[in-house]
């Protein structure tokens, strides 16, 4: 089965794409002291609800032109290059390890990616309050 290892990669980006979509909003909130589960995600300036296509990770921001659908907010390019990172570690761990343990070590670099972000998420966070 020959083919299994090319869908196997492609699932795993998929799935460091999705982790980077959850860093950026861990970054976000976690810096603010807020839940990362409830509520759901969410436009800051008008409050609507994010769908399908908004959560689309890379897609999604190309798609709304890097604003909010509804009120036009610039979302940050910021979003869209955590999770280009994110898939991209994926893909750079496969290639160089292998399917297995690339597969492994590109979620430890995801992981150690999004605890970078978030925490330098947090300095600016609090470099902004203190300025404020
Ligand atoms: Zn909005």
């Amino acid at each position: 089965m020959p083919f299994i290892a090319p869908l196997l990669t492609v699932y795993m980006v998929f799935i460091a794409l999705a982790l980077g979509s959850f860093i950026n909003l861990a970054a976000d909130r976690v810096p603010r002291g807020e839940s990362v589960i409830r509520p759901r995600s969410h436009c800051r300036e008008c409050g609507r609800q994010l769908n399908t296509i908004d959560l689309l990770p890379v897609l999604g921001y190309a798609l709304r032109s890097g604003r909010c659908a509804t009120c036009r907010s610039p979302i940050g390019a910021s979003a869209p290059l955590v999770e280009a990172t994110a898939g991209g570690f994926m893909a750079a761990s496969i290639l160089w390890f292998g399917i297995w343990p690339g597969a492994a070590a590109g979620l430890a670099f995801v992981a150690c990616w999004g605890l970078a972000v978030t925490a330098l998420a947090a300095r600016r966070y609090a470099t902004d309050e203190r300025t404020r």
